[in-house]
């Protein structure tokens, strides 16, 4: 059949999967990334596509990556969050491979999956989120990824919100993403476990008081359990989340933002604040229509589904 093997390579973790030309996922494998070690990282997705590509010898991989690639996907530019610095990775893994690689941002990957087969379907101005370590960006113009003169449009989550505001990998400050990403939450609950705060009881006790253990999923957890304190950080995230949105809107005019990622698929409350508060900042509104905020469909699995589509179709 007409396979292909789509990995996502994430700030915490490896996904790879055998994919359909319908965007089935056959079969899946997971590992942690190596975020310190470039080398590693290539051995990890060896090792994945291996696995899987004894069931479909030749099947082209598309790689999208949590990382800003040239335009012809040949290098990673750079990676807030890994340890690529102008890394040759598409001639690294075809190497090692023997197969055809094709080289994407992971966001780009996820946007491409929800706008084949997901929430995205049909639309002709998009442009997607992920919400996970940080704030991944994509944007679909006429059924094809738009991604700038270098490759690297859509870096939304580097936008600075918040002049000297907190600190970002990317080496600035203030970006989008210090204020709306799984980062970001873990950040604000580690801030109140560390002020031992009585509102955040339940936050404490579920790390035993080690703010160390606190993550943005554990917090998105706690928030979808009903508790106050846990809330209170997404809705104030969403709320971020909603204002960038308007900005978008400003420059892009997109007929539909989706939003995804580990996070984006994980919280509605999130996804209704941000709607809320986008509606609330938009520039002219009331004279304009709104573009539609759904949450993405296809949850953790629109990474790797993309980037194997991607290979399949743009080879
Ligand atoms: C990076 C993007 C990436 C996103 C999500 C951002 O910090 O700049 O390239 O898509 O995180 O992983
Ligand atoms: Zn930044």
């Amino acid at each position: 059949a007409d396979l292909a093997i789509g990995i996502d390579i994430g700030g915490t973790k490896i996904a790879a999967g055998l994919i359909t030309s319908e965007g089935r996922i056959v079969r899946e494998v997971r590992r942690e990334t190596p975020r310190h070690d470039a080398v590693a990282v290539e051995a990890a997705v060896v090792e994945a596509v291996r696995e899987l590509g004894a069931d479909a010898p030749g099947a082209p991989v598309g790689v999208g990556a949590a990382g800003w690639m040239n335009l012809d996907g040949s290098e990673v530019l750079f990676s807030p969050h890994l340890a690529w610095r102008n890394e040759p990775l598409q001639a690294r893994l075809e190497d090692a491979l023997g197969r055809d690689v094709m080289l994407t941002n992971d966001a780009d990957a996820a946007a491409w999956a929800e706008y084949r087969f997901g929430a995205a379907r049909g639309e002709s101005h998009l442009v997607c989120l992920t919400l996970g370590t940080g704030i991944g960006g994509a944007i679909i113009i006429g059924g094809e990824l738009r991604r700038g003169r270098f490759g690297v449009a859509g870096e939304f989550g580097h936008q600075t919100l918040v002049p000297g505001g907190h600190r970002c990998a990317c080496g600035n400050r203030g970006c989008w993403e210090q204020y709306a990403s799984g980062n970001a939450l873990g950040r604000e609950g580690r801030g109140l476990v560390a002020a031992k705060s009585p509102v955040a009881h339940a936050l404490r006790a579920a790390v035993d008081d080690d703010p160390d253990l606190v993550t943005g999923a554990l917090v998105t957890e706690l928030a979808a359990d009903g508790d106050p304190a846990c809330s209170d950080l997404v809705v104030e995230m969403g709320e971020w989340l909603g204002l960038g949105l308007a900005n978008l809107a400003a420059v892009l005019d997109p007929g539909a933002f989706v939003i995804g990622g580990g996070l984006g698929s994980a919280s509605s409350a999130l996804i209704e604040t941000a709607e809320a508060n986008y509606r609330k900042s938009l520039s002219g509104r009331g004279y304009r229509p709104f573009a539609r905020v759904a949450r993405a469909q296809l949850g953790a699995a629109a990474g790797l589904v993309g980037a194997g589509d991607l290979a399949r179709t743009h080879r």
